[in-house]
């Protein structure tokens, strides 16, 4: 136990979306000294859009930035608050369904300035760029990380934010005494592009499209295959992803010298979804240099936590983004870490016990996120078993799937971590 006039050291590896969510809400709290550490020179997303259920936007204003995030939020105009997604059939745009998150909709921002507005509210000290971890050790009183600049950093705790390759999930997953995960591929690869809202719409006009489709959130689902859309930037752009699925082996490899990103050309974009009508084929058509990503995802952990190094974010449940959930994930981690490390009987507790308590109520639901977020995938792509292409049951499952997911109550969780750390109800 330690003295409770000392601080609480915390180291964070990786300055993604997870780790400068946790750096932001730790550094307020006077008996926590937070340091981040971010491989990159400077924190960087790419430039595409991310949407968030209205469970991350709880999560997000409990972190404390829910103004500089409704600044840049993009949510659908009235009358269409509501609707998360409009399902449609790839073929020809036929409406399937809709889904609802009543008050949140589609909640969606362009990523580079989601990360810009929490790393400029980051006080001046916390991050430290150019750091690469390559390992960590730990003993009974600390744990170390080491950098491949051939410095170490010592802290109380250690939270691992360092993503889907994590450097130090196989420290944890050594640490208890399980095999070793690495990212699998999905058979899913992904074409990445914005098109100009204003572009397209000419575009939609020209050929007699609807431009409600440009409005509201539209999901196109087919054979393998899908496609969303939804708004970013105040509607300026419209965030597109094309997924296309080889389900021709159970176990799909990517080769290990191929980049899980590259350029792709519009040619081979377009002849992927030859058979898509014109709502479709226009919005690619409109995306003359797409990205393809080859989407990987991790199985379900046994844990996130050994002694006193933590996994949270993509290094501890990087999964499919069949939900739009993956981000979210991340910072309901970030929330449950920080309301409880902002706690200051921390300072009285046992901080590989605060871990385990994270671990303990986190690690379920991530895992039944990562799960349904794969499931999600195959009923999208008319894989489902019990769904397949009959319309009126997609729609029907669609209409209700996400609700379990979006209502969760994330104060209940930590009413049922700090019951388990034996802790007073207030502080
Ligand atoms: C096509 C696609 C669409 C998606 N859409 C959505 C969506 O709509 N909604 C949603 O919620 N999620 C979505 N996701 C998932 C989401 O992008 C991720 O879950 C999220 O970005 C993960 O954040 P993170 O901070 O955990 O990890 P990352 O964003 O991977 O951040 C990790 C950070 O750690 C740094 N780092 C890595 N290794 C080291 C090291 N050894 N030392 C120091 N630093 C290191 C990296 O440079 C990086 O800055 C999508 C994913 C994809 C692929």
């Amino acid at each position: 136990m330690r003295s409770s006039q000392s601080k609480l050291h915390i180291g964070i590896v990786g300055g993604g979306i997870a780790g400068v969510a946790l750096a932001l809400d730790l550094c307020r709290h006077s008996h926590l000294s937070v340091q981040l550490f971010e491989s990159a020179p400077a924190f960087g997303e790419v430039g595409a859009g991310v949407s968030f259920g209205a469970n991350a936007v709880r999560a997000i204003a409990g972190l404390g930035i829910a103004e500089p995030y409704r600044k840049i939020a993009d949510q659908t105009q009235d009358p269409w608050q509501d609707i998360w997604f409009e399902w449609r059939r790839g073929e020809d745009a036929g409406y399937l369904g809709a889904s609802l998150a009543e008050g949140v909709g589609q909640s969606s921002v362009h990523r580079a300035d989601f990360l810009d507005a929490l790393a400029s509210q980051l006080p001046e000290g916390i991050a430290q760029f150019g750091k690469r971890a390559v390992s960590v050790e730990q003993d009974a009183e600390q744990a170390r990380v080491l950098f491949t600049d051939g410095t170490e950093h010592r802290c109380d705790l250690l939270i691992a934010a360092d993503g889907i390759k994590s450097s130090i999930r196989d420290h944890v997953l050594n640490g208890l005494g399980q095999p070793l995960v690495a990212p699998r591929f999905s058979g899913t690869c992904a074409y990445r592009g914005m098109i100009d809202s204003q572009q397209l719409r000419a575009a939609y006009r020209a050929r007699g499209v609807d431009e409600h489709l440009i409005d509201v959130p539209q999901m196109y689902l087919g054979l393998d295959a899908h496609i969303l859309t939804f708004p970013v930037k105040q509607g300026r752009l419209i965030n597109v992803v094309a997924f296309i699925s080889d389900r021709s082996r159970p176990d799909p490899i990517w080769p290990s010298d191929s980049p899980w990103v590259r350029n792709a050309s519009q040619e081979e974009m377009l002849s992927a979804f030859n058979h898509w009508g014109d709502a479709a084929r226009v919005l690619l058509e409109c995306i003359p240099a797409p990205t393809l990503w080859a989407l990987h995802e991790l199985e379900e952990l046994p844990g996130y936590v050994h002694g006193r190094v933590g996994l949270i974010g993509d290094a501890a449940h990087a999964m499919l983004p069949h939900q739009g959930a993956g981000a979210g994930q991340g910072l309901e981690d970030a929330w449950l870490l920080a309301r409880l490390l902002a706690d200051p009987q921390v300072l009285t507790s046992q901080p590989q016990e605060v871990l385990a308590a994270y671990d303990a109520i986190r690690r379920p639901r991530a895992c039944r996120v990562q799960r349904t977020s794969w499931e999600a995938g195959e009923l999208y792509e008319l894989r489902d078993p019990a769904v397949a292409d009959d319309e009126q049951l997609l729609s029907k499952t669609l209409a209700e799937r996400f609700d379990w997911l979006w209502n969760h109550d994330m104060q209940s969780d930590l009413k049922e971590a700090r019951a388990q750390l034996g802790w007073r109800a207030s502080a």
